[in-house]
């Protein structure tokens, strides 16, 4: 990068020793950095590079962290090239962010490839033309059904959307987490709780039925959420506390606002007799806090169902959730820590209606879904997703949402208990894979030094290349045939490892017995594959 000219100061960009001193050392790592990140280019980064470099991983050229530079970067053409300088003096107020961008310490460093698989999962999705949409009022009736889209923002900010991902839907149940976390961080978990349970109803969402102590069993079932809804803000006008909640919305989207749908509320509203008998069976059963006012509380509850929003925006706000309640694009906190730990575990035991049980077992991350087709799940310190498509199942999920989770987890190790189950079959996109590949080998050749035959049989039911070799060339074999582990050279060979595979020095693990005076050992690898 050096003697270009630098376009955002017209000078020669070449630092000479005073400037030098005075430039940030980091700030020219990250330029530098920044500068690899496009091969087979020099001449130092142009204004398209180091968008292309930010995009790779997710960041967008409007990511609210940007800052000013944004301004300063709509002054310059693609090809104009960024000096030294001018970038310390850009990316400061953002170093941070830029920094770990350019050096892959995002929360998922591969960002490009993870986006290429989530856009492998939503097509295969997409043929699933199963299910049918919500019928109940004719504003969801008449919805296109075969919609589809999916957002995912990591809690570092990286963003990317499928499909249909700016069409905006109505939220439906998927409020009922935000309302429960508002009335929480308002009231704190003892006051709410006193209103409504936290168990599973084991009972449709909908259900004309109480806990043992009379109370909703849980807010993300509708008697539960009419009772947050009577909880927020309850002394306040309709119109302040509906305020509260869209500007909440706003908070969790990172600045975007959310829509609203009035067809749809008047038409809640007018086929409200359900949810009118649970609100008055509440009351009947003393579960409200003393003079709430029902009709007030309900039309605030259709209301809320009929925020409006996109997979783009939610896909923030649930991962607002997974980064503990702070909006990972803006960086305000929203919630606080255990608003959102309260708000998760009810998402995980509860958030999927009568199929909540069965997404915890076999997905295991928090969700919440809706009957317009919207699921929201909250892979906590790594992402939110939201997944929309109308067409849903015979427990009011997402035909298409359910199957993207399914299909996610088969591949990535999302699910609650993953590091448990040590698969080594399911992606961790936290790491780079590179990193991935490295820490299996090491564990599998410094197991084979030990003679840890145990650790080596469980590695091989994970799927792991007994013949991988580290850095150095060095194979399992090797270092086993090194320390004389004749149980794990046998194992070694009866797995068909290569037994002529030479290091880095072009030692073969025989040369390594016979160094180390391991004969019976030695006579072992000779005998190769097929001997024993
Ligand atoms: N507005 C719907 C109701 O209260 C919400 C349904 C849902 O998404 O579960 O019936």
């Amino acid at each position: 990068m050096d003697g270009f000219t630098d376009q955002t100061s017209g000078r020669e960009n070449v630092p000479d020793g005073a400037t030098q001193t005075v430039l940030n050392a980091d700030i020219s790592n990250i330029y530098a950095a920044l500068d690899l990140k496009t091969p087979g280019q020099t001449g130092g980064l142009t204004k398209k590079r180091f968008l292309a470099a930010l995009a790779r991983q997710g960041v967008r050229a409007n990511d609210a962290r940007l800052g000013g530079m944004k301004e300063t970067l709509a002054k310059l053409d693609d090809a104009d090239v960024i000096g030294l300088e001018n970038f310390a003096e850009m990316v400061r107020p953002c170093t941070d962010l830029v920094d770990r961008a350019a050096k892959d310490e995002l929360v998922i460093p591969d960002f490009e490839d993870f986006a290429r698989e989530i856009e492998m999962i939503y097509s295969a999705c997409l043929a699933n033309e199963g299910g049918e949409v919500a019928d109940y009022i004719p504003q969801l009736a008449r919805v296109a059904p075969n919609q589809f889209g999916v957002s995912i923002c990591t809690a570092d900010g990286q963003r990317a959307s499928f499909g249909d991902a700016e069409t905006p839907f109505c939220v439906q149940s998927s409020c009922k987490p935000i309302n429960y976390a508002i009335a929480l961080e308002a009231l704190g978990e003892a006051y709410v709780h006193r209103h409504v349970g936290r168990e599973p109803s084991g009972r449709s969402f909908n259900e004309l039925e109480l806990n043992y102590k009379r109370l909703p069993h849980n807010p993300m079932i509708n008697a539960g959420a009419i009772m947050c809804c009577s909880l927020i803000e309850r002394e306040k006008p309709l119109a302040d506390r509906f305020d509260t909640v869209m500007e909440t919305w706003r908070a969790l989207a990172g600045g975007e606002r959310a829509g609203y749908n009035n067809s749809v509320y008047l038409s809640e509203k007018a086929t409200a007799d359900r949810n009118h008998a649970l609100a008055y069976f509440m009351r009947e059963n003393g579960a409200f806090p003393d003079d709430t006012n029902i009709l007030e509380t309900l039309d605030f509850y259709f209301q809320c169902c009929s925020i409006e929003s996109t997979t783009d925006k939610m896909a923030v706000v649930a991962a607002t959730l997974a980064n503990a309640g702070v909006c990972p694009t803006t960086g305000e906190r929203v919630f606080a820590n255990d608003t959102v730990k309260d708000c998760l575990s009810l998402m995980y035991s509860c958030g999927m209606y009568d199929f909540s049980g069965e997404f915890a077992f076999s997905v295991g991350v928090p969700a919440k879904s809706g009957v317009s087709g919207i699921l929201m799940v909250v892979i906590p310190e790594v992402m939110g997703l939201a997944v929309w498509s109308p067409r849903l199942d015979k427990h009011g999920n997402s035909v298409r949402g359910v199957e993207f989770c399914r299909r996610l987890v088969e591949r990535f190790a999302f699910h609650n208990y993953d590091n448990i189950a040590q698969r080594t079959d399911r992606i961790d996109p936290r790491m780079p894979r590179d990193r991935q590949e490295t820490d299996y080998t090491f564990h599998l050749i410094r197991a084979a030094a030990q003679g840890d035959l145990n650790e080596i049989s469980r590695l091989t039911a994970f799927g792991v290349d007994l013949g991988a070799a580290d850095y150095d060339g060095r194979t399992a074999l090797h270092l086993a045939a090194s320390d004389g582990r004749m149980e794990v050279v046998e194992h070694l060979l009866n797995c068909g490892v290569d037994h002529l595979a030479r290091d880095r020095w072009g030692q073969t693990a025989y040369d390594d017995a016979v160094r180390h005076g391991w004969s019976d050992v030695a006579n072992r690898v000779f005998a190769g594959n097929s001997g024993g």
